[in-house]
C-alpha cells in the first residue's frame, strides 16, 4: 500500500497520527510526513480514506474563517429582513483570503456570529 496522500505512489515510510480520539493512524512517504512536520495544510477526506494535500485542497470547497475582520450589518433589501454578516475567509490550500457575505436571518446571524465569536 502507498503514501495515504492522496494519489502519492511512493512508498509509506513514517507511521502519522492524523487523529487523537479515537486515534487513528496513517502511513506517509518520507517527503509528505516532512511536509506535515514543517506545517503544510492538510486534511484527512473520509469519502477516499486518503490525506489531501496541497492543490487538491482547493478541490475540497474547505475554507477557514478568520475571527477578524467581521461585521454583522443591516440589509434594507437584498433581500428584506436579513442581515448581512461579512466574514473574511481563506479557502483551504490557498494563500489568499477573500470576502464571503451572507445574507441571514436575524436569529441566524447572532447565532452565527456568536459561534465564531465564541462567548
Ligand atoms: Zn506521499
Amino acid at each position: 500500500m502507498p503514501c495515504n496522500v492522496l494519489k502519492c505512489q511512493d512508498p509509506p515510510s513514517e507511521q502519522f497520527i492524523y487523529s487523537e480520539e479515537p486515534q487513528k493512524e496513517a502511513v506517509l512517504c518520507e517527503r509528505h510526513h516532512r511536509l506535515i512536520q514543517d506545517g503544510a495544510e492538510w486534511r484527512f477526506d473520509l469519502d477516499s480514506g486518503r490525506i489531501i494535500m496541497g492543490d487538491d485542497l482547493l478541490g475540497t470547497h474547505m475554507y477557514v474563517v478568520s475571527p477578524r475582520p467581521m461585521s454583522v450589518e443591516w440589509s434594507v433589501a437584498d433581500p428584506p429582513g436579513t442581515r448581512r454578516l461579512n466574514l473574511e475567509v481563506r479557502r483551504l490550500g490557498s494563500d489568499t483570503s477573500e470576502r464571503l457575505t451572507l445574507a441571514l436571518s436575524d436569529e441566524a446571524a447572532a447565532a452565527l456570529k456568536d459561534m465564531i465569536e465564541g462567548p
